[in-house]
């Protein structure tokens, strides 16, 4: 039993094998079956490669870079003789503004601003008594210079 199709012109009920039409001639294109059988899903494209891991520094909770000044030159001042008395009132100095500008911008390194006010003291007050019992013996010995 032979299946009927209509004309893709006029509509018409024609056998599906007629490959003309015999109401108005049109050709019927193609066979009766779906041409778009076999038609597959077009593959999407491979998803984007993840984007490369790079490190992403906030621009806002950063360390705050007085702080990082104060606590070397505190260090230094704890570390290296005699520094201490100038790098020592400097790593004060350099605390306690980084400590304001912490307060204020809420960034990072206040412990480091403690570290360096502590060492700066540390080193200014021990080297600077330090210094003074040079002094104070130097002139006691010098005082009590009697001829040998
Ligand atoms: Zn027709």
């Amino acid at each position: 039993m032979p299946q009927t199709v209509e004309c893709l012109n006029c509509g018409s009920s024609i056998a599906s094998t007629d490959i003309f039409c015999p109401e108005c001639g049109h050709r019927q294109t193609g066979s009766t079956g779906d041409p778009t059988t076999g038609h597959d899903q077009p593959q999407t494209a491979a998803p984007a490669s993840p984007p490369p891991l790079q490190p992403q520094y906030p621009p806002q909770p950063n360390t705050n870079g007085k702080a990082v000044a104060s606590m070397v030159t505190g260090i230094v001042s704890l570390v290296v003789p005699f520094v201490g008395i100038v790098t020592g009132p400097l790593a004060i100095v350099l605390a306690a503004r980084a400590r304001t500008e912490i307060r204020q911008t809420s960034q990072k390194g206040d412990g480091l601003a403690i570290t360096g006010l502590v060492t700066g003291i540390l080193g200014c007050i021990g080297y600077g008594i330090f210094l003074l019992i040079i002094i104070i013996g130097a002139l006691a010995g010098a005082g009590s210079a009697s001829p040998l």
